[in-house]
């Protein structure tokens, strides 16, 4: 299968952007080989420059619940791009997303529009420091929250996949305030809270993770996270921006039953256009400008094409049953993995959270960041090759979940799995 087109594509675009991408893990250096440049998309299915046809299960990194170009999404952004693109001044739409929004997502009780999960996190981690009064922040290793110089300390996706302990240009005051611990280590929490008393703003974290590939929370962890941070009068936020509608339709926090004191969501809430938010209890919400002192603004927040984008994908998305079939599909897909591993002798730590899913090559189970490194990363990325020979795309990285959406049905997972049949058995014939 020759992908010349994609080739010419990457060797042009290299010359005039960075890398050839705008966002670094599309470049597969984590796999090593050329990323394919997309045409188009269409329900489970993604088409290369060179007119290869596959079955996806990036969806843009999550954003796409419902599959690509979905009939009523894409016919209310054209009604609405006929009416105009922006505005800079208040629509109903607004308003509409934020009330459906508050409907899913139990904890949040007023919500603020931003424009990426990156000025999601940074202004919910401003609101935190206001509304406490204090500068420390916690997250974890592994976990990423967007590329804001505070955030850049160990952090999962693309900072992972390269390797990069930390970026450069990133100043160390910056992140002078910024604590790491690992993850679903509760000790290693109570005993920060004693060595910084009344300091500590806010603790941030993915409640699923899926920016060091798919590790879920210990049981009792989140809550556990939910009593030192009440107990200690820091805020409690969960970057949901990933997990937003997908691991449940209320998020994680609906679905282990723990509630932040304010969240952070992003991708699924633009159902494929830029969008990112944040909200929580309205009395701290109500610290944000211009109903209190927090400054936080945006020339194009509330974009009438984004918000209309939201309100059809979550409007679709809740529809009763929709959900259910979907991450139905997404257990039988990562039981069928894990199954197929097994029987031809490949060591493999697979899982998944409602339509959120993955894997890794290690026999040691996967819990924090310094498990998920077990992983055999050389064998993922001649795994993730051979998948792609095979017209399957996935994350060209092990440190990325993977997503389904409305449009895998069981069809499609059955296919996804006659191609895991012939990939796992050829990848035990090779050493590791
Ligand atoms: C993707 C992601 C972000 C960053 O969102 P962008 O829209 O890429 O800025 C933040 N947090 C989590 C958990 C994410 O998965």
């Amino acid at each position: 299968m020759t992908r010349d087109r994609s080739k010419a594509l990457y060797t042009a675009a290299r010359k005039v952007i960075p890398g050839g991408v705008n966002s670094p893990v599309r470049a597969f250096r984590g796999v090593g080989g050329d990323p394919l440049f997309i045409q188009r998309g269409q329900g489970p299915y993604i088409w290369d420059a060179d007119g290869h046809r596959y079955i996806d299960y990036v969806m843009s990194w999550g954003p796409l619940v419902l599959g690509h170009a979905p009939e009523p999404v894409i016919e209310a952004i054209r009604e609405q791009a006929g009416r105009g693109t922006s505005y800079g001044a208040p629509t109903e739409l607004e308003t509409q997303l934020a009330e459906l929004v508050i409907s899913l997502v139990p904890s949040v009780e007023m919500v603020r529009f931003v424009n990426s999960g990156t000025e999601a996190t940074m202004s919910a981690l401003r609101l935190a420091r206001a509304y406490t009064n204090r500068s420390k922040i916690v997250k974890f290793a592994g976990h990423y929250h967007g590329h804001a110089d505070m955030l850049l300390v160990q952090a999962g996706s693309g900072v992972a996949t390269l390797g990069l302990p930390d970026s450069p240009g990133v100043p160390a005051g910056a992140v002078q305030d910024t604590l790491t611990l690992p993850f679903n280590d509760l000790p290693a929490v109570e005993q920060l809270f004693a060595q910084f008393p009344d300091q500590i703003a806010a603790i941030i974290l993915e409640p699923v993770v899926g920016n060091m590939g798919f590790v879920p929370p210990q049981p009792g962890y989140l809550q556990g996270l939910r009593d030192l941070t009440r107990k200690h009068g820091a805020l409690l936020i969960f970057d949901e921006v990933m997990t937003g509608f997908r691991v449940s339709l209320g998020g994680a926090q609906a679905r282990y039953g723990v509630m932040p004191d304010l969240t952070t969501l992003g991708k699924v809430i633009g159902g494929g256009l830029p969008v990112g938010a944040y909200g929580g209890r309205a009395e701290i919400m109500q610290t944000v400008a211009p109903s209190g002192p927090m400054y936080q603004a945006g020339t194009l927040s509330g974009n009438p094409l984004a918000m209309t984008a939201g309100l059809v994908t979550l409007r679709e998305w809740s529809k009763p049953g929709v959900f259910e079939r979907t991450e139905a599909a997404t257990q039988t897909l990562v039981s069928g993995i894990a199954d197929i591993a097994r029987h031809c002798g490949i060591p493999i730590q697979a899982g998944s959270a409602g339509t959120m899913f993955g894997y890794f090559f290690t026999s040691q189970p996967v819990t924090d960041y310094a498990s998920a490194r077990t992983s055999d990363t050389a064998r993922f990325a001649r795994h993730f090759h051979a998948l792609l020979d095979r017209r399957i795309y996935t994350a060209p990285s092990q440190f990325e979940a993977g997503f389904t959406s409305a449009a895998h049905t069981p069809d499609i997972i059955e296919q996804t799995l006659d191609a895991f049949r012939v990939t796992l058995p050829a990848l035990a014939a090779v050493p590791s």
